[in-house]
């Protein structure tokens, strides 16, 4: 009788158990099933941060040429990084406080795979490197002078990033040694790029030098995967610009991904994403923040927290500069 009871309990168990099992494989089969789903495969897109309509135009015409997701991105940001034009990312970027212009950039392509490289000198296409480090070593962040070194191993040149007028510039900024990044001034011109492309597959890159006049050592959430960049080509991508620190406690990027894969539109999850910023830093009208998204179906969507920020979009021929919403409306 005894043993009727537990051979009972025994096969009651067993079906509890199997049951929770396939309760458990279900739960785990709706979260990995991607919710968005494109009906028509969308025409490539590359869209990228702030005006950089050069860089996206760059990145849209390799697509329409057929080149893949991730080199199409890393090829229009390079055209920022070798600009000493601009100011915030590659050669002529705007150094820390010691006067080193020290780079930050990574790379997540449609496999998600991913790389970075943090605090580096002397390179200037940092993303670039960044793939390098994706294909070619076993780890996903190598930082200052291992990074610069893996660089020259693979055949980077060695350039001096500090331009005569970024010096200057510095030199004069050292009369005060006032720190205060300003919001949608050229100390904000992180290039973000995402891209969906011919076969329909998502990757995207950041690339900057981080804030002017930054301690040195000091990485922000450019070139972390998460915060800066995330991106699962089952549901779509985001990037960001702006006070990083602020980006790095919200994991900014990973948190509108996966608010895409729940079903909210890229615009929505951006919003999202900056509202959560805002709820958190008491001093949000201090500082910049912003986010660019892109769905597996094709939409793309903004959202920051000031006023000024706007995105390129390329898609069918056509690379349009989309002013973002914005959350401060006084
Ligand atoms: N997010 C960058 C950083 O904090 C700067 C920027 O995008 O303006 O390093």
């Amino acid at each position: 009788m005894k043993r009727r009871k537990f051979l009972k309990n025994a096969s009651l168990t067993t079906v509890a158990l199997s049951s929770a099992i396939s309760l458990l494989a279900c739960a785990e089969e709706e979260t990995n099933t991607p919710q968005i789903s494109a009906t028509t495969k969308p025409a490539p897109i590359a869209i990228c941060t702030w005006g950089f309509v050069n860089a996206n135009a760059e990145a849209g015409k390799a697509l329409e040429n057929n080149t893949t997701a991730l080199d199409a991105a890393i090829k229009g940001v390079s055209t920022e990084e070798k600009d000493i034009k601009n100011t915030t990312v590659g050669k002529g970027a705007t150094p820390n406080r010691d006067g080193q212009v020290t780079l930050d950039a990574c790379v997540m392509d449609s496999n998600g795979d991913c790389g970075s490289v943090m605090c580096v000198e002397n390179i200037v296409h940092v993303s670039a490197l960044a793939k390098k480090v994706m294909t070619e070593t076993p780890h996903v962040i190598l930082v200052g002078k291992g990074a610069e070194a893996f660089a020259y191993k693979q055949g980077f040149k060695k350039e001096n990033l500090l331009t005569q007028d970024r010096k200057k510039a510095w030199q004069e900024w050292k009369k005060t040694s006032k720190y205060q990044p300003i919001i949608n001034i050229e100390n904000h011109d992180t290039i973000g790029l995402l891209t969906l492309d011919s076969k329909g597959d998502i990757a995207g890159t950041c690339t900057t030098s981080g804030l002017a006049y930054k301690m040195n050592g000091r990485v922000g959430d450019s070139p972390v995967i998460g915060s800066g960049l995330f991106v699962d080509n089952q549901v779509g991508a985001a990037v960001a610009t702006g006070m990083g620190e602020a980006i790095l406690k919200s994991v900014g990027c990973f948190l509108i991904v996966e608010l895409m894969r729940q079903g909210k539109t890229p615009q929505q999850a951006c919003q999202e994403a900056i509202n959560r910023i805002v709820s958190k830093n008491s001093n949000y009208k201090d500082f910049q923040a912003a986010f660019i998204a892109v769905n597996k179906a094709g939409e793309t969507g903004a959202f920051c927290i000031h006023k000024g920020f706007a995105y390129m979009k390329y898609q069918n021929g056509k690379n349009n500069r989309i002013e973002a919403e914005y959350y401060v409306k006084t």
